[in-house]
Protein backbone atom coordinates (compact mmCIF):
# COMPACT_ATOMS: atom_id res chain seq x y z
CA UNK A 1 0.00 0.00 0.00
CA UNK A 2 1.36 3.81 -1.12
CA UNK A 3 1.83 5.96 1.52
CA UNK A 4 -0.78 9.09 1.16
CA UNK A 5 0.78 11.61 -1.03
CA UNK A 6 1.61 15.19 -0.32
CA UNK A 7 -1.14 17.75 -1.64
CA UNK A 8 0.13 21.60 -1.57
CA UNK A 9 -2.52 23.77 -0.52
CA UNK A 10 -2.05 27.76 -1.21
CA UNK A 11 -0.45 28.02 2.49
CA UNK A 12 1.65 25.13 1.88
CA UNK A 13 3.04 25.43 -1.10
CA UNK A 14 5.86 27.04 -0.30
CA UNK A 15 7.03 24.33 2.22
CA UNK A 16 6.76 21.97 0.02
CA UNK A 17 8.48 23.08 -2.92
CA UNK A 18 11.46 23.85 -0.40
CA UNK A 19 11.16 20.54 0.39
CA UNK A 20 11.42 19.48 -3.53
CA UNK A 21 14.78 21.28 -3.69
CA UNK A 22 15.98 19.62 -0.38
CA UNK A 23 15.39 23.12 1.52
CA UNK A 24 13.51 23.12 4.47
CA UNK A 25 11.22 26.79 4.76
CA UNK A 26 9.24 28.40 7.21
CA UNK A 27 7.51 31.57 7.57
CA UNK A 28 8.32 34.32 9.80
CA UNK A 29 6.78 37.12 10.68
CA UNK A 30 7.87 41.08 8.96
CA UNK A 31 5.39 42.80 12.03
CA UNK A 32 7.22 40.75 15.37
CA UNK A 33 9.23 38.60 14.33
CA UNK A 34 7.69 35.69 15.30
CA UNK A 35 8.88 32.30 13.34
CA UNK A 36 6.36 29.60 12.62
CA UNK A 37 6.22 25.90 11.29
CA UNK A 38 2.50 25.31 10.63
CA UNK A 39 1.92 27.62 7.24
CA UNK A 40 -0.66 29.89 8.00
CA UNK A 41 -2.25 33.28 6.33
CA UNK A 42 -2.08 35.57 9.37
CA UNK A 43 1.03 35.42 12.35
CA UNK A 44 -0.32 33.32 15.16
CA UNK A 45 1.28 35.62 17.44
CA UNK A 46 0.31 38.89 16.41
CA UNK A 47 -2.15 38.46 13.83
CA UNK A 48 -0.18 40.37 11.29
CA UNK A 49 -0.72 39.48 7.52
CA UNK A 50 3.19 40.31 6.43
CA UNK A 51 4.86 36.76 6.34
CA UNK A 52 7.81 35.96 4.60
CA UNK A 53 8.99 32.22 3.86
CA UNK A 54 12.86 31.73 5.10
CA UNK A 55 15.59 29.18 4.48
CA UNK A 56 16.28 26.91 7.66
CA UNK A 57 19.60 25.57 8.22
CA UNK A 58 18.37 22.42 8.94
CA UNK A 59 20.49 22.31 12.76
CA UNK A 60 18.18 21.46 15.59
CA UNK A 61 17.54 19.61 18.90
CA UNK A 62 15.80 16.84 20.08
CA UNK A 63 13.12 17.76 22.55
CA UNK A 64 11.80 14.23 22.50
CA UNK A 65 11.28 10.89 20.57
CA UNK A 66 9.04 7.75 20.66
CA UNK A 67 9.42 4.51 18.52
CA UNK A 68 6.14 3.70 16.55
CA UNK A 69 5.00 0.03 16.86
CA UNK A 70 1.73 -0.31 15.29
CA UNK A 71 1.31 2.06 12.35
CA UNK A 72 -1.46 4.25 12.02
CA UNK A 73 -2.47 3.11 8.34
CA UNK A 74 -1.15 -0.16 6.55
CA UNK A 75 0.97 2.43 4.28
CA UNK A 76 3.23 2.70 6.87
CA UNK A 77 3.57 -0.80 8.59
CA UNK A 78 6.65 -1.23 6.51
CA UNK A 79 8.74 1.19 8.57
CA UNK A 80 7.70 -0.29 11.79
CA UNK A 81 8.91 0.30 14.12
CA UNK A 82 10.28 3.98 13.20
CA UNK A 83 11.05 7.00 15.18
CA UNK A 84 9.03 10.04 15.46
CA UNK A 85 10.86 13.26 17.29
CA UNK A 86 9.97 16.75 18.23
CA UNK A 87 13.02 19.08 16.81
CA UNK A 88 13.63 22.88 17.83
CA UNK A 89 15.27 24.09 14.75
CA UNK A 90 17.96 26.51 15.48
CA UNK A 91 15.30 29.27 14.18
CA UNK A 92 12.98 28.71 16.98
CA UNK A 93 10.30 26.44 15.38
CA UNK A 94 9.41 23.05 16.33
CA UNK A 95 9.07 19.97 14.07
CA UNK A 96 7.22 16.84 14.63
CA UNK A 97 9.49 14.67 12.16
CA UNK A 98 10.53 11.00 11.31
CA UNK A 99 14.14 10.23 12.46
CA UNK A 100 16.20 7.76 10.56
CA UNK A 101 19.88 6.61 11.58
CA UNK A 102 20.89 6.07 15.37
CA UNK A 103 19.42 6.13 18.19
CA UNK A 104 18.31 9.55 18.89
CA UNK A 105 18.46 10.74 22.65
CA UNK A 106 17.69 13.94 24.11
CA UNK A 107 19.56 16.46 23.44
CA UNK A 108 21.24 15.63 20.51
CA UNK A 109 22.04 17.39 18.03
CA UNK A 110 20.20 16.53 14.07
CA UNK A 111 20.21 17.74 10.76
CA UNK A 112 17.19 17.97 8.76
CA UNK A 113 17.53 15.51 5.82
CA UNK A 114 14.88 14.46 2.96
CA UNK A 115 13.26 11.29 1.54
CA UNK A 116 11.20 11.20 -1.35
CA UNK A 117 8.00 10.00 -1.63
CA UNK A 118 6.18 10.11 -4.70
CA UNK A 119 7.67 13.36 -6.90
CA UNK A 120 7.55 15.14 -3.42
CA UNK A 121 10.55 14.61 -0.90
CA UNK A 122 9.02 14.59 3.18
CA UNK A 123 11.50 16.33 5.66
CA UNK A 124 13.51 13.46 8.21
CA UNK A 125 15.62 13.86 11.14
CA UNK A 126 18.88 12.58 11.25
CA UNK A 127 22.12 12.22 13.69
CA UNK A 128 23.91 15.44 12.68
CA UNK A 129 27.52 13.27 13.34
CA UNK A 130 26.44 9.75 12.04
ZN1 LIG B 1 3.57 38.62 14.12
Amino acid sequence: MEKPPIRPTADTRPFWDGCRNRILRYQACEDCGAVQRIPRGVCANCHGLRLSWRDSAGQGTVLSHTTVHRAPTAAFKADTPYVIALVDLDEGFRLMINARGAPLAIGQRVRIGFEPRGDQAVPIAEPETP
